[in-house]
């Protein structure tokens, strides 16, 4: 039995399912709608350059460990399985992911478009969203990749946890997150960069300048431009 076959062939149904019940709720022209993605390790700023292009560009904000975190407050046996797995830096199974994110998606896809931050965070993952927005009849425009030294990052994230940040922003657990970002969520750099829609941005600087870069960055991408 080939599990990696098997789970493309179980993400490729969910995504089947979910575009297909989105088909004919379509209610902005796809063309028109902002699709980007960020790619950044912890502490990057995703979570705040994600809430600005948002507003920036009138599309939603999507972030993958949010809406996994409302999930894991809801309780139950897949709230605990999501809250175990982000208590310990892991990843959460690409099913779990899927089932809690693709709605979204297809919806934000039919209103204006969305940011998606956090997600894909491995290449499974990233095959699933091609599939998905193959189905949906557009195509992303950009993978936005904010870029920072691991010290910048590790001090940032700690700065968090003093500020009463989450459970996973603790010495250990910040180090394992960064080593699994460098092991599968790396990869999706040339993944992206090979699709011709990888645009590196240095998050090391204040975060308006970041912003800036981003928009002057992406204005120079050929259409559709946001
Ligand atoms: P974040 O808020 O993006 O730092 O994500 C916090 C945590 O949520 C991660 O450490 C993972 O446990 C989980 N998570 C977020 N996005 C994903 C994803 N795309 N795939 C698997 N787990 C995720």
């Amino acid at each position: 039995m080939n599990s990696v076959s098997n789970l493309a062939e179980d993400l490729a149904d969910t995504t089947r399912a979910h575009a297909t019940a989105a088909s004919t709720s379509s209610t902005t022209r796809p063309g028109r709608a902002v699709r980007l993605l960020l790619l950044a390790p912890p502490g990057a700023g995703k979570g705040t350059q994600g809430e600005r292009l948002a507003s920036l560009y009138g599309a939603r904000h999507i972030a993958a460990g949010d809406l996994l975190r409302a999930e894991a407050q809801a309780g139950g046996p897949l709230g605990r399985e999501i809250a175990a797995c982000q208590d310990r830096g892991d990843l959460v199974p690409d099913q779990i992911v899927l089932d809690v994110l693709i709605p979204a998606v297809v919806d934000a896809a039919a209103h204006g478009g969305y940011i998606l931050d956090g997600f894909p965070r491995n290449l499974p993952q990233a095959h699933a969203a091609a599939e998905l927005a193959a189905r949906l009849g557009v195509t992303l425009q950009a993978a936005v990749y904010l870029h920072a030294p691991d010290e910048v990052l590790t001090r940032r994230l700690l700065d968090r946890a003093n500020q009463g940040g989450r459970t996973d922003d603790t010495a250990d657990v910040i180090r394992h997150r960064l080593e699994l970002y460098a092991q599968t969520t790396g990869p999706l750099v040339p993944y992206y960069s090979q699709r011709g829609i990888l645009v590196s941005v240095n998050a090391d600087q204040p975060p308006d300048a970041v912003t800036a870069d981003i928009q002057a960055k992406l204005s120079r991408l050929s259409p559709p431009n946001p």
